[in-house]
C-alpha cells in the first residue's frame, strides 16, 4: 500500500473542514512539519501540549491533529521558556508534524456545534450565526453542445451546491457576439468578422473554498481561447457554514432538568448558570468554547437556553431574562471534538493507525 504523507492528511482536512472558513483571528492548518513527510500514525488530541508530543513518540505516531492551536499568536523566540515553545520544540527535535483545525471545526456544519447538538438529542438543527461573504455567483457563457462538459467540470470541482442539494445551476439560451481579432485562433467564427454563435449562459454558486477549483475546471472544459465569466460575491448568509447552532429538545424540559442533563451529557463539574426564568426549556443554542460574544444572537434566535463556556460576571446580566445562560465549561463543551476528528480520520485512512489521546490535556479543575 502506498504511504500516505502528512499532505494527504492536510488535504483529508481540508475536505473535513476547509480552513477558508476559520475565523481570521486564528490560526489553522499545519503548523509543524514537512508535507512531504511519509504518516506513521496520528494521534488525536484536544491541545497538542509536550507531554502529548511524547505520548505520540511513544506510540509511534509521527502527526498530532489537534482541535486547539498550539501555535496561536506569533513565535517571535523558541527557547523553551513557555509551555508552547517547549512543545513545538519537541516536535521540531522529533520530526512530529501538528495540524490544528479549530475554527474551521467550529464553523463546520458537520463539526464541534454539531457535535453538541448530538449529546442533547437536538432536532432540526440551524447555524446560529451563518458565515457572510462565503458564497459566489459564478456565471459563464457556453455553446450550446458544450454547455454538458463544462457545467459538468463545474459541478465537480464544487460549484452548485447549496444545502442538501448538488448540481443546482440555472440555464438561459442566449446569443453571443465577437470579432477575432490579429493573433487570435477562434473555436468558431472566422478572424475579422463579426460573429454570433447560440450560447447558454450559465450560473451557479459557488462556495469560497473552492472558486479557485472551479475556475479552473471552466477554463480547462470551455471550448473558447478566451471564455467569458464572472465571479461575484454574494452578501447571501451560508447557512451552513458559521459559529453556533439551534436545535431543539425533543420534549421540553424544566430548567433544573436542563442543567443536570448539561452535568450528565458533557461531564460538567462546574457548570454556572444565570437566574433561572420559570419558563420550560424547548429550543436550545450552542456554542463550543468561549460563545459569550453570541449571547444577544441566542437570544434573537428565540431559544429559551444558551449553552457555551468562558462567561465572565458581567455576561450573566446579558441573559437579560430573556435566556438561561448555561456556562458548562470550555474543555467540556468541546469534548466531542476529538471524536469527530477521530472518526473521521479512521474512516479516512487505513495505512495507519489513528488514535486518540489518553492525556486529559483540560486545564481547568473543579473542587469536589
Ligand atoms: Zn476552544
Amino acid at each position: 500500500m502506498e504511504n500516505k504523507k502528512v499532505k494527504d492528511v492536510v488535504c483529508a482536512m481540508e475536505a473535513l473542514c476547509p480552513t477558508a472558513y476559520a475565523e481570521d483571528f486564528d490560526n489553522v492548518g499545519l503548523l509543524v512539519g514537512l508535507p512531504q513527510m511519509d504518516v506513521t500514525g496520528i494521534l488525536v488530541t484536544h491541545d497538542c501540549t509536550e507531554d502529548v508530543v511524547k505520548e505520540a513518540i511513544s506510540r509511534g505516531c509521527n502527526m498530532i491533529v489537534a482541535f486547539h492551536p498550539i501555535i496561536f499568536s506569533g513565535l517571535k523566540k523558541i527557547t523553551g521558556s513557555t509551555y508552547v515553545e517547549r512543545a513545538v520544540m519537541c516536535a521540531i527535535r522529533h520530526d512530529i508534524a501538528i495540524y490544528a483545525c479549530h475554527t474551521s471545526l467550529d464553523n463546520d456544519f458537520m463539526g464541534v456545534n454539531e457535535g453538541m447538538c448530538r449529546a442533547l438529542g437536538l432536532l432540526d438543527k440551524k447555524i446560529l450565526l451563518p458565515q457572510p461573504k462565503t458564497m459566489y455567483k459564478l456565471t459563464t457563457y457556453v455553446p450550446v453542445d458544450y454547455l454538458e462538459k463544462v457545467r459538468n467540470a463545474i459541478f465537480e470541482a464544487g460549484g452548485g451546491h447549496i444545502g442538501d442539494y448538488d448540481q443546482c445551476s440555472c440555464n438561459l439560451h442566449a446569443e453571443g457576439t465577437f470579432c477575432a481579432l490579429d493573433g487570435a485562433e477562434p473555436f468558431v467564427g472566422k478572424k475579422g468578422e463579426f460573429h454570433t454563435e447560440k450560447e447558454v449562459m450559465m450560473s451557479c454558486v459557488v462556495p469560497s473554498h473552492v472558486k479557485n477549483d472551479v475556475v479552473k475546471a471552466l477554463l480547462g472544459s470551455h471550448p473558447y481561447e478566451e471564455p467569458a465569466y464572472d465571479v461575484v460575491l454574494l452578501d447571501n448568509a451560508n447557512l451552513r457554514i458559521g459559529m453556533g447552532m439551534t436545535g431543539f429538545l425533543p420534549s421540553e424540559m424544566e430548567e433544573m432538568d436542563f442543567l443536570h442533563l448539561l452535568k450528565e451529557r458533557f461531564g460538567a463539574n462546574g457548570i454556572r448558570y444565570s437566574a433561572l426564568r420559570g419558563k420550560k426549556i424547548h429550543k436550545v443554542a450552542v456554542l463550543g468554547g468561549s460563545g459569550s460574544f453570541a449571547t444577544r444572537a441566542a437570544i434573537r434566535s428565540g431559544a429559551d437556553a444558551f449553552v457555551s463556556a468562558d462567561f465572565k460576571y458581567h455576561d450573566f446580566f446579558g441573559a437579560e431574562n430573556r435566556i438561561l445562560i448555561a456556562d458548562i465549561g470550555h474543555f467540556e463543551s468541546e469534548r466531542f471534538t476529538k471524536n469527530i476528528l477521530s472518526d473521521y480520520l479512521c474512516k479516512k485512512f487505513t495505512n495507519f493507525a489513528v488514535c486518540l489521546s489518553n492525556i486529559d490535556t483540560n486545564p481547568i479543575n473543579y473542587l469536589q
